[in-house]
């Protein structure tokens, strides 16, 4: 199993800890071939290096597009040592096996992440590197294969163990790994041209991310995560700036994704907006005079829930929004800036973690999502659907008055991010009682206006939040009872898709009870 390195061919684009590995592998006997740039560095640290010019016999051509594609390099990489047919090509074209490749590929990710032109793109697709990563891959019977600088002390400690050789296991993992940053950089490749030219179709989508870190664990504390990033580059949770707190856990992820999401339904042009959010579900979302009015109103929603809830903001966090903030416990903050009084206040606080984004997410833009199942992944169009007061219908004798139009419009964004069957009761830019993820309709409708209730207890209110609210579904009621539920609540006006077979006996029913309301034509489920 255990197998010698003679021979080690060195081609990086990050050069960290390049000096210190060409050092070691020298000092180990090890002959090292490199190019151009790597070769460099290492000469100048004094230590021998052959050039993969002089190997070849051809100088690196064509801007580097060309270095270490030829037979010398591929044929010393791929040869099967055993093979006498193999060894017998070897010797009769001159080609030294080569036992070691370390490579890391130029940095197509980071370029992109860096926004940079079409052109700068395409040149820093690496051909050499990949082609070189496969093949050493390919012969890990023989050949071991780095492409990642934190696994060059793994490798001197393996070869440390076995007297200058690595054992079969290790060069298997290496190759296992080795093909996991081939993939995933094609995969990149495809991702950010699918982006250049405007493909959507989630038929011609390859998915596979960028390790962004290593999780302390997922969902559970006994399931191991990471945090992978696609490289689009979209604004939200992957690449917004942590300034302050414990680093994100993989819930924390997961439900600041959401509540950024949600926020971003609301345009910093039409008003401060706040949603807070628990378990992916918001429990209070609204919009105010300003950005401390919204956040109050939200958490009036359900101040319960809100407890240890994650909040998001679509206009920056001032000094005053960030001292109520601080009043309960709150696992994250995101928002499009903060004010340096507000900083200075969530310094306080240090497990708070404060993520500021450039700007909001854009939830008309097209794109995709998916999701794992055994055996497969589902993907689809992201729900990118809106919905404005032209494409409404009002199918009841009577029609909504302006202000309930515009909490309808209101309500129905927010039911657009709550787990089906999703329930809003929204009352003058915020909601009042949320109902989500019930497997009945009628569920969620009472709950949310239990919840209204409960909440009016703690507040000591005369009457719940939700007497003369208006009421959203994400999709259509099947039958009257939900619908009557939700005017029983106290809603006066109602949104909904529309499109059961008992339209009629619903539209019937709201009219009975002398409700508004108006159909979108439009689903929201989201599960
Ligand atoms: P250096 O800085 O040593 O000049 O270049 C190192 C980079 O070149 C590595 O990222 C490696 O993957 C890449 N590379 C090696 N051979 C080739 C090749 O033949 N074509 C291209 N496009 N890149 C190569």
């Amino acid at each position: 199993d255990l197998q010698p390195i003679r021979r080690a061919l060195i081609s990086v684009s990050d050069k960290t800890g390049l000096i210190d590995l060409a050092q070691a592998l020298s000092a180990r006997g090890v002959e090292i071939l490199s190019t151009g740039g790597s070769a460099a560095t290492i000469r100048e640290a004094g230590i021998p290096v052959r050039d993969v010019s002089d190997v070849t016999g051809f100088p690196e051509m064509m801007d580097g597009r060309v270095k270490t594609l030829h037979p010398a390099v591929h044929g010393g990489l791929l040869a099967l040592r055993d093979n006498p047919e193999h060894v017998a090509a070897m010797e009769q074209h001159g080609i030294g096996p080569i036992d070691l490749l370390v490579v890391n590929l130029y940095p197509f990710e980071e370029t992109v992440a860096k926004g940079a032109d079409y052109d700068t793109c395409i040149e820093n697709i690496d051909i050499g590197g990949p082609a070189m990563i496969r093949a050493a891959a390919k012969n890990h019977a023989f050949v071991s294969v780095v492409v990642d600088v934190f696994d060059y002390v793994a490798l001197l400690h393996e070869l440390d163990q076995h007297e200058g050789q690595t054992s079969l296991a290790f060069r298997k993992r290496l190759a296992q790994n080795a093909y996991a940053r081939t993939g995933a950089y094609d995969a990149a490749v495809s991702t950010w041209m699918a982006d250049a030219i405007g493909e959507v179709n989630p038929r011609r989508r390859v998915f596979a991310g960028q390790l962004q870190q290593p999780l302390r664990y997922g969902e559970n504390p006994h399931q191991r995560a990471a945090f992978y990033i696609d490289g689009s580059n979209r604004p939200g949770v992957a690449t917004a700036e942590q300034l302050q707190g414990k680093e994100l856990s993989y819930n924390n992820i997961n439900d600041t994704d959401a509540a950024f999401e949600l926020v971003s339904e609301f345009l910093p042009s039409d008003g401060p907006a706040c949603a807070i959010i628990k378990h992916a579900n918001p429990c209070g979302v609204a919009r105010g005079e300003s950005i401390l009015d919204a956040y109050r109103k939200a958490f009036d929603c359900d101040r319960t829930s809100a407890f240890g809830g994650i909040v998001a903001l679509n206009t920056p966090l001032d000094a005053e929004t960030a001292q109520a903030i601080t009043e309960i416990f709150t696992e994250v903050v995101i928002a499009p800036g903060a004010d340096p009084a507000a900083r200075e206040i969530f310094a306080a606080k240090k497990n708070l973690r404060l993520l500021i984004t450039p700007k909001l997410a854009d939830t008309a833009e097209a794109g995709l999502a998916w999701k794992q199942v055994s055996g497969g992944l589902l993907v689809q169009d992201r729900d990118n659907g809106r919905r404005v007061q032209d494409d409404l219908k009002v199918v009841t004798k009577k029609a909504p008055t302006d202000a309930q139009m515009a909490d309808l419009l209101f309500a129905w964004k927010v039911a657009k991010h709550v787990k089906s069957n999703a329930i809003v009761y929204a009352r003058d830019g915020a909601t009042v009682g949320i109902g989500a993820g019930q497997m009945s309709r009628l569920d969620s409708a009472l709950i949310a206006a239990k919840k209204a209730e409960r909440m009016a207890e703690a507040m000591g209110l005369p009457e719940p939040l939700t007497k003369g609210c208006v009421v959203a579904s994400d999709a259509f009621f099947p039958f009257p009872d939900g619908l009557m539920e939700a005017a029983a609540a106290g809603a006066s006006a109602v949104i909904q898709p529309g499109g059961s077979m008992r339209d009629d006996e619903v539209i019937a029913a709201a009219d009975e009870a002398g409700l508004a309301m108006v159909l979108t034509g439009m689903r929201h489920f989201r599960h």
